[in-house]
């Protein structure tokens, strides 16, 4: 390694540490399974747990775990207030059935078939794709219909019922919706949007999009799991359902092109960190130590 080329890398790393320190600070936190720390959330953890299941070719599996997470980084963004440092509030592009939200005034099952809705006209508009010769759109819209099915099994109520076989179904748009299930209510622009007012299944206490996102989260079932493990689990089987289905309706050529498939959205820090606060100020750190050592004579 020259020392040129060595200064080169050192500069790449700090500047890729620096994008994931701002990554982790300005992006969406507490909204939908995880999305950060980049590359390793648990809506990216669950999409490549269920990829490899479902035998997606691992070479199109990078694309598609970006895929997954572009809703949130498109919908979703941090607007703090005083009072409510880590808010989350939604931008224009954002529509409840790309996140098996229940917006008030709408009720429970109308937002769920919204969502399972969505998830069918997503994964029509990928097969579309790929039989156009286009697999990067393809896979982009693959994603779409996997976090917003991905979505179903972390806002609503699914773990406290052991009706997992239909839900399953009906969260993929094949069969009929669970009586009396519950989504999570979220309420865009307004000053509280994870807590509409008077609700009574809101957001801000019943996702269960991260370990230790809402007490819900880290509640137990009478299995012992948390409810934030059975939403995971639910998840990756609802994702490895969706991509097996998807999957069997190409053809060989398609399948293979699927494997060249560069996606052209949003382009998201791509770095292993530790997770955050630790991933956050390690980046930092690390962006400093490099920075200064470059400096040196
Ligand atoms: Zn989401």
């Amino acid at each position: 390694v020259s020392p040129a080329s060595a200064v080169h890398r050192g500069r790449l790393l700090a500047w890729q540490a620096l994008a994931v320190a701002a990554a982790l600070t300005l992006l969406p936190a507490a909204h939908a399974f995880s999305s950060i720390p980049p590359g390793r959330s648990p809506h990216e953890r669950i999409t490549v747990e269920a990829a490899e299941a479902a035998g997606f070719p691992g070479e199109a599996t990078d694309d598609l775990r970006r895929a997954v997470v572009a809703p949130d980084f498109e919908e979703m963004e941090l607007e703090p207030k005083a009072d409510a440092p880590s808010r989350v509030d939604a931008r224009a592009a954002y529509r409840a059935e790309h996140h098996c939200d229940r917006v008030p005034p709408a009720g429970d099952a109308e937002a769920f078939n919204a969502t399972a809705a969505y998830v069918r006209s997503a994964m029509a508009e990928a097969w579309a794709w790929s039989a156009a010769g286009k697999p990067g759109d393809a896979v982009a819209w693959l994603g779409r219909a996997l976090h917003a099915a991905q979505d179903c099994a972390s806002h609503t109520d699914a773990v406290d019922r052991d009706q997992d076989d239909a839900f399953v179904a009906a969260a993929l748009g094949k069969g009929p919706p669970l009586a009396g299930l519950r989504l999570t209510g979220f309420a865009p622009n307004t000053d509280d949007p994870e807590t509409p007012k008077g609700d009574p299944y809101p957001h801000g206490a019943y996702a269960k999009d991260s370990a230790d996102g809402t007490d819900e989260s880290s509640a137990r079932l009478p299995d012992n799991r948390t409810k934030y493990d059975a939403a995971y689990g639910l998840a990756v089987r609802i994702s490895s359902e969706l991509l097996s289905e998807w999957l069997a309706g190409i053809d060989a050529g398609q399948r293979a092109r699927l494997a060249e498939a560069e996606h052209g959205g949003t382009p998201l820090p791509d770095v292993d960190v530790p997770s955050p606060p630790t991933g956050a100020a390690a980046a930092v750190l690390l962006a400093l130590a490099l920075a200064t050592r470059r400096r040196a004579p």
